[in-house]
């Protein structure tokens, strides 16, 4: 099976930095059931691009040994793994493209970050739930589906339509969100996985779905076929995806009761804290607010509902959770008025910035464990030293809590990128250095249930100057 990906826009060769791959040299990657081979058919300055094939060996596989059905028998030799695009082509996407896929480029890391013109076609896709099924999938993700399908047998029409497809998708996007939408949605239209899954799919599933699974309307399908209805990992992933995106949804409907359950004990977690945040804001009377790391908008879109915070700017590092914060603000369709109230930009709390300055308070709602614990004090320097608004709020994950969350292992942590988690006493003494270093003081506030020895889900320090 081959898998394309053409970029359409001059210099359009920079696809080869993107995926950290030379258009002139083709290069071939060993792995556990064949081969990957990677070679851009075209390449010029208009359009260029790249190709991944497999080369599965159909003995290997049948060998029991990775990737065997396990159903024995001649089912093992004769079936359609090898031709497909399958769970297999997931691993060699990341596998070849690993760096690409998590954004990062040491050349041309603006590329990187943008959306861009670009075309994915995959070949011999499999698709249980037939063609309507490919288009639910993709087109909420904002590309244009082209299907093409083929007759099992061209000699024997009366056999009908065989469930292959060939798919393009085309869109303006960026090339990690195409690879992470490829890499979660064949495995789902293929309905099968060559390799045994397990707790960790959740991870893989969160990481790579990170940013747009859970706004999907298809995401209870997604879910529950990437972990191959394992009832007990779907629930999981799913707390785990609401918890860690931390993004109302009003519009999916959760599929199980037991699933409604987790999700709205969340969800009221979730509006608990922005209700904290905003009660807080006012009690200091601030009228000009910044959200840093303001995600798709949730404090921002009940900062704008009210009309004593008259200045609201949200500031986050990615650029395609702005664009959602964007849509689901409704901002193009505001009235000018209130468009003048908001102002939504890309910037990191990690360097200094003067768009973070004349702000009577700053907001930084679970954005700190996201953070590598060595660039904290570079966040600390440019919000409480150059920023310096006269009042800072700053919310976290109360790590003791975690002992609630029944399907977090012991000392594992909410969220794949959260980068460390904070019992209760860490936090506090961290924000009192911060408050001592730089003359403000500092409250705290428990936010959510709250247990007598564990304290509550969420921890957040009130810094005035
Ligand atoms: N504050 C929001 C979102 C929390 S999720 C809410 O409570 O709903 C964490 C957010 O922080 C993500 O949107 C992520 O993109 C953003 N983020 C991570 N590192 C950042 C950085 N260095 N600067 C700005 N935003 C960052």
């Amino acid at each position: 099976m081959i898998l394309t990906i053409t970029y359409t826009q001059a210099p359009a060769t920079d696809l080869g930095y993107l995926l950290y791959k030379n258009p002139s040299r083709p290069q071939t990657f060993e792995l556990s059931h064949g081969k990957a081979h990677m070679f851009y058919p075209e390449a010029t300055n208009e359009r260029c691009t790249a190709a991944l094939v497999l080369d599965i060996d159909p003995i290997d596989l049948a060998r029991g040994k990775k990737g065997s059905t396990g159903e024995g028998g001649l089912f093992d030799y004769v079936n359609d793994r090898p031709y497909v695009a399958s769970s297999f082509l997931s691993v060699a996407i990341s596998r070849v493209f690993g760096t690409a896929m998590s954004g990062k480029s040491k050349d041309k890391p603006e590329l990187a970050s943008m959306a861009l013109p670009l075309k994915a076609r995959i070949m011999m896709l499999p698709a249980r739930g037939a063609e309507g099924i490919i288009h639910r999938l993709f087109e909420p993700l904002g590309y244009k589906v082209t299907v093409e399908e083929y007759m099992l047998d061209e000699k024997f029409p009366e056999w009908g339509m065989s469930k292959y497809y060939t798919v393009s998708l085309e869109g303006e996007v960026r090339l990690q969100d195409l690879l992470n939408h490829i890499y979660v949605l064949i495995p789902v239209l293929d309905a099968d996985k060559h390799y045994w899954v397990g707790a960790d799919e959740i991870d893989k599933l969160i990481w790579h779905g990170e940013g747009w699974l859970i706004n999907h309307p298809e995401k209870g399908l997604i879910t529950g076929r990437y972990l191959k209805r394992k009832k007990n990992l779907i629930s999981q992933a799913l707390e785990r995806l609401v918890e860690e995106s931390d993004v109302l949804d009003d519009e999916g409907e959760p599929d199980e009761p037991s699933q409604r359950e987790e999700t709205e004990k969340k969800l009221n977690l979730n509006q608990q804290r922005l209700g904290t945040v905003v009660a807080a804001l006012k009690s200091v009377n601030a009228k000009r607010v910044i959200d840093i790391g303001c995600g798709e908008g949730n404090l921002l879109s009940m900062l704008l509902k009210d009309k004593s915070f008259e200045q609201i700017a949200g500031v986050d590092v990615s650029y395609n959770v702005l664009e959602r914060a964007k849509d689901k603000l409704k901002i193009d369709r505001l009235p000018e008025m209130q468009k003048k109230r908001i102002n939504l930009f890309q910037g990191s709390l990690t360097y200094r910035d003067k768009r973070f300055s004349g702000y009577d308070a700053a907001t930084v709602i679970e954005v700190i464990e996201h953070l590598d614990e060595n660039r904290l004090a570079a966040f600390e320097k440019v919000l409480f030293k150059f920023a310096r608004p006269q009042t800072v709020i700053v919310s976290t994950p109360n790590k003791e809590y975690n002992t609630h969350y029944s399907n977090l292992l012991e000392g594992s942590l909410r969220h794949r990128d959260h980068r460390f988690e904070w019992s209760r006493r860490e936090f506090e003494m961290w924000a009192a250095k911060v408050a001592k270093d730089y003359g403000y003081n500092v409250r705290f506030v428990q936010i959510g249930d709250v247990d007598n020895e564990f304290g509550s889900p969420t921890q957040m320090g009130v810094f005035t100057l």
